[in-house]
Parts: structure tokens; C-alpha cells; sequence
């Protein structure tokens, strides 16, 4: 089709391209108008090279009191340096807006302008004009912060600013499907998007809708039948790609290692278990090369223990070790590949174990990339398990001894307390008996006056040791002061439980304590025995042991009292 330049040409019903060719500029920058009545729209208005063509035909279409709204993308010159001479010839005592958005907005109050401000981001992204309905698209840092489309609804023309823009010696205003057309947009997109995520984000927002004609502030206007093809070959664009490394030009590798980052970061970022972001690093990786097993160890800890997780195919292996095995982890046939971990110290390392004796040149510098891109967040994420283990473990050491007796390492007189309150309402719930027996040490004044209070201790732990062997599991052992131990016994009827403290007794009887070779001491223990009964109190409950108790002393020590 020959287009008269020279004229405005109307790419869709009242939607007119109405820039000013200018000769042998790669960088062709257009003006559209949209006829609307009284309420028409200039979008883009140009700069001081572009603005008598644009005002010849501006004229041509409409008069300048019937432009109401001036659309500005962005606030580069080739958009806004017309406007403070268009601004002085518009008709004045009348209503008219620039519309853009707030981050536009800050940069060119700079110029002073009469005209006020219709912020986009305001109006739920919108704007009537007539019975015309606008809307805005956000395609932020493509290239600008603050960068939008404008999409006419009614001819489904998105006015595209940069994005869809090309650079190229030839300038067809129709885009022409060639590679020569495709080479100018890559181009300009390689030099002005930062990024093809932040590009693809815009085209997703913008194929949303569905456009007939795509008009860009420069390079060729696209028509519908060709609008899948250019998406689709910028969609797949390298820019920004070479930021991921600097020595890299093989844009094949690059585009793989950005694809596979993308979903690592994604996981790093939303789960919270380490051995699940291994193990799916250890699956991205195998996509490229085939990985047999991937080991993170950890630096020595405060425990003075390691970490270790070891991923393979079909297995996630978590252990804390007391030594490190290193010829046990390079073990294999392979080749290996050893990173260390760090975040603001070295906290463990990162062991890549391969089926392969040797990687091709691709495989290894994918690698490379790969682990300088995810160390630092593997890292990160690594130290916070490492913390929560280790917290984890501090944790349960600080309960076990707040519930333990720290010479005979049996339960405490306050566990004893907890352990009745939680056991007796079960008992009750679920009918099962409870029995409690006090053991108290005959004459153990006189152990001490005798052997000396180490010898006395001495005695002490070693009847703990028999006392906590001779209990089933969920029995309570516990010391209750000095030289008296409780035993809490469930599903124990107060028979069985008399008939187990008595097997107790002879044992104590018959054992001889803290050998040595001039001496063979012997102990014997009074023990008081009960069964709970319907509301006593705890207190009570080890009060009626304790009477018994008393009552085996009276009567002779060395013997069981049940009642
Ligand atoms: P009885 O047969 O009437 O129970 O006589 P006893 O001498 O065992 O009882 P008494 O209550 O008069 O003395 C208990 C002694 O236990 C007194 C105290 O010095 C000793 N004792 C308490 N706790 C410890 C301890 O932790 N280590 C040592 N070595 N002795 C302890
Ligand atoms: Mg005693
Ligand atoms: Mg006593």
C-alpha cells in the first residue's frame, strides 16, 4: 500500500496517525490524533521538530479548541518538547487536560505548563471522552517507572508507546513482515527494556485486551494479523539477559539459566524447608544434566555437631553428625563440584555429585551460572534451618532441665506436680487405676556421718539408677526430696503396685552401693504405698503414701505398707 506521509492517515474509523516523517531518522517518532468532536484526543504530541507537520495536520482533522485531551506517555522530549508552544496556541477559557501518570507528573510540573493534570492512577485507569472510553494499561519500567498504553475501546487501537517501538534505516509506517522489520524491534527493545520479565509482564497486560492495531510512539504500526507474531518474538527477546553474567554471550545458555532461576528463586522465596528447595534444585538441575546426588554440610555448629542433607533421585537423607566423613561425601564415580556456602560467614558447603565422569562445556557453565546465581539465597535459607535446629535443640535441653533433679538426673519434685495433673483427669476419664508409692532410705543420717556426704550422694544416684530401671516407661520416678523418691504408677491397682514395690525393696536390700575395696555398704528403704481415690487432691493422694510411709518406719523400716 503507498501512504501519502504528508497527509494524516487514518488507521482506524477517527484514529489518525498525524506525525511528521522525518527524513533518513532511524528513530521515527509518531503523533496520533482520535477525532472525537469537542472532546478529541492528541496523543503524544511530539517535539519542535515533528510540530508544524503535526499542527498542518491537526488542522486538517479538527481545530485545536476541540482537542481536549493530550495524552503524554512519558516525558521524554520527543513526546512533550512541542507543548509548551502547542499549550500558547490552544484557545484560552477552556477546559483541557494532559493526561498521564503521577510518576509523569513529578518531571513535568518542571515545565510550568497552565494545563492541569489528569492523573490516570486517579481514575481507576480510565477516561470518557463522549460517548469514547479509554483505558490505561500499567506497563511499569517498560522503560519508565511509570510507563502506560492507552487502549481505545471503541476501534480496539492500543496507542503502545515504547513498547512494540523499532529503530531501523528503512521506515515503513506499516510494519512489514520481514526479518528486517523483526531486527529494528529487537533492537530497540534490547537497547530500552530492562528486562524480559518486566516485558513480559507488559504484553500479558496488554494481549489481555486483545487489539486490532498496535500504534507505537516509533518504529512501524502493526496490524491485527501480524500483532501474534511480534508478541511472540519479543516475548522470547534477550533484554537484560546479559546482566546475568558478563563474560557470557551464548544467548541459548543465558535464556535456559534465566528460565531455570526464575523458578528457584520462586521456591527459595515461598517455602520454608531447606530440603525442599534442595530437592528442587536437584530436580531443575537434572532437566539440564544428570545429577546423582546433591549434599549441603554444615560448618561445625554450636552443638559442635554438622548438619547434613544429602537429595537423590528418590530419596531426601536429613542426619546431625558428630564427625565429618569428607572422603565418605566425594565418594563416587563422577564428576563433583564443591561450592562453599556463605552469607556474612562460611556456613556450610554445597557438594554436586554427577553420573557423568566429565561435563560438556555447556553443562559446565551452566552450572557455573547457576550456582553463582542461587548460593547466596540457598545460603540465606540454609542459615535460617541451621538456626531453627539449633534453637529447637536449646529448647528441649532448657525443659529437660527444668524437669530434672540434677544429681540423680530423675524427675523434679515440679514434673512430679505436672505429671499427676495431666494423669489423674485421664484416669478418671478413661477409668484406669493410678497407684503412688514413697520410698524414703533407712538411716541414711547415718550413711553420711559415716562415708561422708560424697559417699552419701554416691548412694543416692546409684538408687535413682535402680529405681528408674525397675518402673515401666510411663511410670513418674521421681526425687522428692532428699533422700525420698515417689513413683506414680498407671493402670496399676494398689495390689500390683505393693507387689512391685516389694520385688523393689528386696532388690535395694540385696544390692551393694558405691563398691570399694574396703567396703561393701548396703542400704534398705521404707515405702509407703496408695491407690487414688474418687477427689482426693494430689496433696492428699501423697499424703496417704507418705502415712504409710510413716507407718513402715514405726513399725521397723525396710518394709511396704499399702493401704
Ligand atoms: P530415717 O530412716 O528415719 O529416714 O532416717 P534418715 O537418717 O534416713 O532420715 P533423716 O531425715 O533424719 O536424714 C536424712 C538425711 O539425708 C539428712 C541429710 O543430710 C541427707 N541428705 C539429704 N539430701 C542429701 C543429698 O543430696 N546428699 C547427701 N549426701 N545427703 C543428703
Ligand atoms: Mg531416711
Ligand atoms: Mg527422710
Amino acid at each position: 500500500m503507498d501512504i501519502d506521509l504528508s497527509q494524516p492517515f487514518e488507521l482506524a474509523e477517527d484514529v489518525f496517525w498525524v506525525g511528521y516523517y522525518v527524513p533518513n531518522d532511524p528513530f521515527q517518532c509518531h503523533v496520533y490524533l482520535i477525532r472525537n468532536g469537542e472532546e478529541s484526543i492528541l496523543i503524544d504530541p511530539g517535539s519542535m521538530i515533528t510540530f508544524p507537520v503535526v499542527l498542518e495536520k491537526i488542522f486538517k482533522l479538527t481545530t485545536l479548541r476541540n482537542i481536549k485531551y493530550i495524552i503524554m506517555h512519558h516525558q521524554d522530549p520527543d513526546i512533550t518538547g512541542c507543548y509548551h508552544t502547542l499549550e500558547s496556541l490552544f484557545p484560552k477559557n477552556q477546559q483541557r487536560f494532559i493526561v498521564t501518570h503521577w510518576r509523569t507528573k513529578v518531571l513535568l510540573k518542571h515545565y510550568m505548563w497552565k494545563t492541569p493534570f489528569y492523573l490516570i492512577d486517579k481514575q481507576d485507569w480510565k477516561l470518557k471522552a463522549g460517548d469514547r472510553e479509554l483505558e490505561f494499561i500499567f506497563t511499569p519500567y517498560a522503560h519508565f517507572p511509570g510507563a502506560f498504553c492507552t487502549f481505545d475501546k471503541k476501534t480496539k487501537v492500543l496507542f503502545s508507546s515504547d513498547i512494540f517501538g523499532a529503530i531501523s534505516d528503512k521506515f515503513f509506517l506499516f510494519a512489514v513482515d520481514d526479518e528486517e522489520y523483526y531486527k529494528g524491534v529487537e533492537l530497540f527493545h534490547k537497547h530500552y527494556m530492562p528486562s524480559r520479565h518486566i516485558l513480559n509482564y507488559a504484553l500479558d497486560r496488554i494481549t489481555e485486551k486483545n487489539p486490532e492495531v498496535i500504534a507505537p510512539q516509533h518504529g512501524s504500526i502493526i496490524k491485527k494479523d501480524m500483532i501474534d507474531r511480534v508478541v511472540k518474538r519479543l516475548r522470547d527477546l534477550d533484554c537484560g539477559l546479559y546482566l546475568l553474567d558478563e563474560k557470557v554471550s551464548d544467548i541459548g545458555l543465558l535464556q535456559k539459566l534465566d528460565e531455570k532461576l526464575k523458578t528457584l528463586f520462586k521456591k527459595i522465596l515461598s517455602s520454608s524447608e531447606f530440603a525442599d528447595i534442595l530437592r528442587f534444585l536437584f530436580l531443575t538441575l537434572k532437566e539440564e544434566i544428570p545429577v546423582e546426588r546433591i549434599v549441603v554440610v554444615s560448618e561445625r555448629l554450636k552443638n559442635g555437631k554438622f548438619l547434613k542433607i544429602e537429595i537423590t533421585e528418590d530419596s531426601i537423607n536429613e542426619k546431625t553428625l558428630k564427625e565429618l566423613n569428607l572422603s565418605e561425601l566425594e565418594k563416587g564415580e563422577g564428576f563433583s563440584w564443591e561450592e562453599a556456602l556463605e552469607t556474612d560467614k562460611k556456613i556450610g558447603r554445597l557438594i554436586f555429585i554427577f553420573k557423568n565422569k566429565e561435563l560438556s562445556q555447556f553443562e559446565r557453565e551452566f552450572l557455573r551460572l547457576l550456582i553463582k546465581h542461587v548460593k547466596y539465597p540457598l545460603a540465606a535459607s540454609f542459615e535460617r534451618k541451621i538456626t531453627f535446629e539449633l534453637l529447637e535443640e536449646e529448647k528441649e535441653l532448657l525443659l529437660k532441665k527444668a524437669i530434672t533433679d540434677p544429681l540423680t538426673k530423675l524427675y523434679n519434685r515440679n514434673y512430679l506436680f505436672s505429671y499427676l495433673e495431666e494423669m489423674i483427669p485421664k484416669s478418671k476419664e478413661h477409668g484406669f487405676p493410678i497407684s503412688l508409692a514413697v520410698i524414703d532410705i533407712d538411716f541414711f543420717k547415718r550413711i553420711n556421718d559415716t562415708y561422708g556426704h560424697l559417699i552419701g550422694d554416691c548412694v543416692l544416684k546409684e538408687l535413682s539408677s535402680i529405681l528408674s530401671h525397675s518402673f515401666r516407661a510411663n511410670d513418674c520416678v521421681a526425687r522428692y526430696g532428699g533422700e525420698e523418691f515417689v513413683v506414680v504408677m498407671p493402670f496399676s491397682t494398689l495390689h500390683d503396685a505393693c507387689k512391685k514395690l516389694e520385688k523393689v525393696r528386696e532388690q535395694i536390700k540385696e544390692h551393694v552401693f558405691c563398691k570399694s575395696e574396703n567396703r561393701s555398704l548396703k542400704v534398705t528403704v521404707s515405702v509407703g504405698v496408695t491407690e487414688y481415690r474418687d477427689s482426693m487432691s494430689i496433696e492428699e493422694f501423697i499424703k496417704r503414701a507418705d502415712e504409710n510411709l510413716y507407718e513402715a518406719k514405726r513399725s521397723g523400716r525396710d518394709r511396704v505398707i499399702c493401704k
